[in-house]
């Protein structure tokens, strides 16, 4: 298959970087939209011609982010090597290191955002508040940590591999535990993190660009929606949140940026509540709680993140409007979204539609749809008819 795909790459303009970027998804795709515009070379390694980004063209290579020989050919003559996605296994990371490539973020800063266990201990040890947490591995000590916060639920998670709420469970009862400890296998170097149950009033997402050289741009703090796992909605910035959250939110990502020597975009995620905003987990590349920025700041998350890679001034991650919503596009049942995609451009102009060039399965991320201005409720209800439209979950 791979040997019948014809790639023609043109090559960087003479003085502009290159960047390559290991992970073929849709965040890799719209990295390419920001490259093509800043001027800059971006190359794509991706596994098959079938993913996001290579629907796209533009300079692919092919081959996996684990094969440490694949990895080692795609970054020679990159000026920097980044990600679309955190799972690049360490080893190969260090040894890109070892023959004097750029990687940002560097395979230490990634650590944390790889191994929940290794996150919680940076993010406990630079002071920043997260929930109670401890590493078990057996039912017993599951429950004996419970029973220290005051008994059920809490909530047991796989430290690496999970994702999209995969590998994360709510655990209410002394035999789920012992069923879920028991039925689970988990896989080499994976490790139990038990936490505390939080009643959060809302998730939240912090991001923040920085640079090797240590400049940084704060994004405005975002609510988060999650169905079943997934991050459905986003909304710009958060409506409601007091100024003391919001700013404590910002805090705790530059504050972690810093500490966890992060060089690109991270995106912190939060949960809100009364007493204050609590880490819940770290993402060091775009993330979608900002595909907001796209349409609805002055630089997207996607420019930023390649400006800090490359050691760029950054551009300002101002909202340009009062409001931005981001709902995503999950496949249903409908292969074809070229139909209702039409439909939604006609019935609403002023609304932004972005699609992955993914094939169609129910439950997976296949775009996104931005509305901005003043009037919450109605961005809202148009970015979510769009989103459902597209889906297929409604007909009109
Ligand atoms: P993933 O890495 O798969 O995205 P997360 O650790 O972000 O997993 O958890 C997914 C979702 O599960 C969160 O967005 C949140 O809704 C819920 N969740 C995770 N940890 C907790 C917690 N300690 N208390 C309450 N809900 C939680």
């Amino acid at each position: 298959m791979l040997d019948r795909v014809l790639v023609v790459t043109a090559g960087p303009a003479p003085g502009f970087p290159v960047v390559g970027m290991i992970g073929g998804g849709q965040l890799a795709r719209m990295s390419q939209e920001a490259a093509l515009a800043l001027g800059v070379s971006l190359r794509v390694l991706a596994a098959s011609p079938d993913e996001s980004a290579a629907r796209a063209g533009g300079d692919l290579r092919w081959g996996r982010h684990d094969d440490p020989d694949a990895v080692a050919a795609f970054a020679q003559g990159c000026d920097v090597v980044t990600f679309d996605h955190e799972h690049v296994p360490g080893p190969i990371l260090a040894a890109l290191v070892g023959a004097g490539i750029a990687v940002r973020p560097g395979p230490s800063a990634l650590a944390h955002a790889q191994d929940k266990v290794h996150m919680r201990a940076a993010v406990s040890a630079a002071g920043v508040p997260c929930p109670a947490w401890a590493v078990v591995a057996t039912a017993a000590e599951l429950v004996a940590f419970a029973e220290g916060l005051g008994g059920f639920p809490v909530v047991l998670k796989v430290s690496r591999g999970g994702y999209d709420g995969r590998g994360v469970w709510v655990v209410d009862s002394v035999a789920q535990a012992e069923a879920l400890l028991g039925e689970v296998a988990l896989g080499p170097g994976v490790q139990w993190l038990a936490e505390q149950y939080v009643p959060f009033t809302r998730e939240l997402a912090a991001q923040v660009a920085r640079s090797p050289s240590g400049q940084v741009a704060v994004y405005p703090v975002v609510r988060t929606v999650q169905t079943d796992g997934i991050c459905t909605e986003v909304v710009a910035p958060c409506p409601g949140l007091s100024d003391e959250h919001a700013l404590a939110a910002q805090q705790v990502a530059l504050r972690l940026a810093e500490a966890l020597d992060v060089v690109g975009m991270l995106a912190v995620e939060l949960f809100d509540t009364p007493e204050g905003v609590l880490v819940n987990e770290l993402a060091m590349r775009p993330h979608n709680s900002g595909h907001w920025t796209i349409d609805g700041a002055v630089t997207s998350q996607f420019e930023n993140h390649l400006r800090a890679v490359l050691d760029l001034p950054l551009g300002s991650p101002m909202a340009r409007a009062p409001h931005t919503v981001m709902v995503n596009v999950l496949g249903g049942e409908h292969p074809d979204l070229y139909a209702a995609y039409k439909h939604v451009m006609a019935r609403d102009p002023g609304l932004k539609v972005h699609l992955y060039g993914k094939d169609v399965r129910p439950g997976r991320k296949v775009g996104h749809v931005t509305a901005y201005g003043e009037d919450l409720d109605a961005l809202l209800a148009r970015a979510h008819h769009a989103a459902d439209y597209i889906s297929g979950v409604i007909d009109e």
